[in-house]
């Protein structure tokens, strides 16, 4: 990678768009946030701001990290669309076809979680591991996994968040909240779920509240399956819901009782501390990862 050409990114969150020109995260050389609002002025906003360096030749690649459902298959007559989503307004959006008709660059989309787990492997917590999965617990639950240096993709998108982990009804009597599967992963433990559960955002919650042992338990059954199933080097667990960081040493003690011995390693045994770590890039893995991206594909 060349490490003084710049590149552009763009993080298009549910909540809000980041785009910024870089060459890394020590070179930012712009950045621009603003509110996602309908799709037609959320992606003239980043046409706007995108413009001046396409046009002065200072950029030729803009990587997108987007939230989902996203068509992603080249070979569907919907490619680079986001697929049905209970957003307004975005149902069907051509996010990619926007941009591309706008602007005369190279354009490189893929799903937030794997963007932000592609910056974390190029510039942070995951730097020169590799396998590494990024996680991020938010308003929905969803993993990234870097495999030789790029998101893994199968049939279709990974949908790690929707794993079907143990639910003890006794203990936690909540339903859950995904629409497709009730108490999956994310129906259990997304900051939405917790929300519903207590009536109040996971951000007031007393770190003493019992709950969180609770939130604990379905965290570190997660991870013990990815642990078990992928094998990462690092795992990075990010979103709104890992801003509590009291949940990580809990969960690292959780996470070594539930494996209970079985992976032999010293991640796991003697520096868990530094193996289940919070992003290296705090709030900027995923337009990071976007630059990572169009500088990877250029
Ligand atoms: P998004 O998933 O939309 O990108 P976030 O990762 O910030 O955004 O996740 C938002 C969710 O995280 C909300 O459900 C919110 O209640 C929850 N959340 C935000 N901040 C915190 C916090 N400090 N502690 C616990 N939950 C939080
Ligand atoms: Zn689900």
């Amino acid at each position: 990678m060349k490490t003084s050409q710049l590149y552009g990114g763009i993080e298009a969150g549910g909540t809000k768009f980041v785009c910024v020109v870089a060459s890394d995260p020590g070179r930012v050389v712009e950045e621009i946030r603003f509110p996602t609002t309908t799709p037609e002025e959320t992606l003239q906003n980043s046409i706007k701001f995108f413009q001046p360096f396409v046009e002065s030749g200072q950029i030729h690649s803009i990587g997108i990290g987007c939230f989902g459902p996203l068509d992603l298959d080249p070979t569907s007559p919907t490619y680079g669309h986001i697929l049905s989503t209970p957003k307004p307004h975005w149902s069907n959006a051509d996010v990619l076809g926007t941009l591309r008709r706008a602007l005369n660059v190279k354009l490189t989309l893929d799903m937030d979680v794997n963007v932000a787990g592609l910056g974390e492997h190029i510039w942070g917590a995951s730097r020169g591991l590799d396998p590494s999965l990024y996680l991020t617990i938010g308003t929905g639950i969803g993993g990234g996994y870097i495999k030789d240096g790029k998101p893994l993709i199968g049939m279709l998108n990974l949908e790690m968040g929707h794993l079907r982990i143990p639910h003890d009804r006794e203990l936690d009597p909540f339903n859950g909240s995904c629409p497709f599967h009730r108490d999956c992963f994310e129906g259990l433990a997304s900051g939405p779920a917790i929300e519903k559960r207590l009536g109040v955002t996971g951000a007031v919650v007393p770190e003493e509240d019992a709950f969180w042992d609770i939130e604990v338990e379905y965290i570190a059954s997660a991870l013990m399956n990815y642990i078990l199933t992928l094998s990462p080097k690092k795992i990075i667990l990010g979103g709104g819901v890992m801003q509590r960081e009291f949940l990580f040493p809990k969960i690292r003690q959780r996470v070594r009782a539930l494996l209970n011995g079985y992976v032999v390693h010293k991640n796991l045994l003697e520096t868990i501390d530094q193996y289940i770590v919070p992003p290296a890039l705090g709030n900027r893995s995923g337009s990071m990862g976007a630059v990572a991206l169009a500088s990877l594909t250029a």
